[in-house]
């Protein structure tokens, strides 16, 4: 048992006598040990990790040999552990779990009570969403990564060059520079397709006077980066510089405005509202930004429909964006570790209008 799964077999009690984690993601968060196949029980009593003979060996060096168990006897050692630890109420990952893991589960484990609303799914939201300061450390590394990525990347753009291409090299120097993955598809959108908030890289060519709007991240130990940047290349006209500013002093407001005890609402409304005092409301549809971590989109979700309120060790996105359909976007994404004064931010790359 470790310092997570102890947390979480404490918080469950009032509603469950062990959770069962089958997702990869989740496992990953209390083990430490990443396996696409296994199941995880959490009780007060004792912490059980089972999986199957592909990983039995490293999961035992990692979590102990007591703690890891065949997964191809799932089922029946579930119930004896059930039967001797008198464990009836188990809750399962309601957002996580299939349909069929589901029926399967009610049908080989018929002694017990399945717990499946929303409770341990929001109790593993909230654990997540604080991070430890390792899971800083790695996020951190992850970001120096895609900064460096970028920097070489903005030296290698020409007109000509295709979005693909430039999105290409962005993974290429993500993963040379020691990313061991990848946060997610790698956004690269010009000119008029940079309205798209989450278009597609594609074979359009980057001209003068084309902004570029590259959304990218990197993993590291598995916690992920995310990070966006809008540059113009050869110019960039009046309309473009008023619109760049506009997001640049909408995305320093959000900034300014996280702190523990902000509300998510809050957050997202110091950014909305410079967007919208300069005239460009109907063009934010998205969010202000959103945690990161073991995934790319994590709580807190900020908002104007988040219910959340920031705390420290959340590590959340700023990313407002004006989007003109037609014409351009712009977009501006950095990450901030939630202090108890405000925020630290987590992202160096320049902010300031670069012309290449
Ligand atoms: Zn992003
Ligand atoms: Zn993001």
């Amino acid at each position: 048992m470790n310092i997570r799964t102890r947390a979480l077999s404490a918080a469950i009690a009032p509603f469950a006598d062990a959770a069962l984690i089958l997702s990869e993601t989740n496992r990953f968060y209390y083990t430490g040990f990443a396996a696409s196949d296994g199941a995880l029980l959490v009780s007060p009593a004792l912490t059980v990790f089972y999986t199957d003979s592909r990983y039995t060996e490293a999961a035992e060096n990692k979590l102990g040999k007591e703690a890891v168990r065949d997964s191809g006897r799932l089922y029946e050692d579930l119930a004896a552990v059930f039967e001797s630890n008198g464990i009836e109420r188990v809750a399962i990952e309601a957002d996580r779990v299939t349909l069929s893991q589901f029926v399967e589960l009610q049908k080989k484990l018929p002694g017990v009570t399945l717990v499946s609303d929303e409770a341990l799914t929001k109790e593993i939201n909230a654990e997540r969403a604080v991070k430890a300061p390792e899971e800083v450390g790695a996020i951190v590394e992850a970001q120096r990564i895609a900064e460096r990525a970028l920097d070489t990347v903005l030296g290698l753009i020409r007109p000509g060059m295709t979005e693909k291409e430039i999105a290409l090299k962005l993974e290429y120097e993500m993963l040379s520079k020691g990313a061991e993955a990848l946060s997610f598809e790698t956004i690269c959108v010009s000119g008029a397709n940079s309205s798209l908030p989450h278009g597609v890289p594609g074979n359009k060519k980057v001209e003068n006077g084309d902004f570029i709007t590259m959304d990218f991240g990197a993993v590291v130990r598995g916690y992920h980066s995310d990070m966006t940047r809008t540059v113009a290349l050869g110019r960039a006209d009046g309309e473009m510089r008023r619109v760049y500013a506009t997001v640049l002093e909408a995305q320093t407001a959000a900034l300014a405005a996280m702190a523990d005890g902000t509300t998510c609402f809050d957050a997202d409304k110091a950014a909305r509202d410079v967007i919208g005092n300069a005239g460009y409301g109907a063009y934010f549809g998205h969010g202000t930004g959103h945690g990161v971590g073991v995934e790319i989109h994590e709580k807190p979700n900020v908002s104007p429909r988040g219910a959340d309120t920031l705390k420290t060790g959340n590590v959340v996105t700023a990313e407002p964006g004006i989007y003109l359909p037609g014409r351009f976007g712009v977009r501006i994404e950095d990450m901030a570790l939630i202090t108890a004064s405000g925020c630290e931010n987590l992202t160096k790359a320049p902010k300031e209008l670069i012309i290449l």
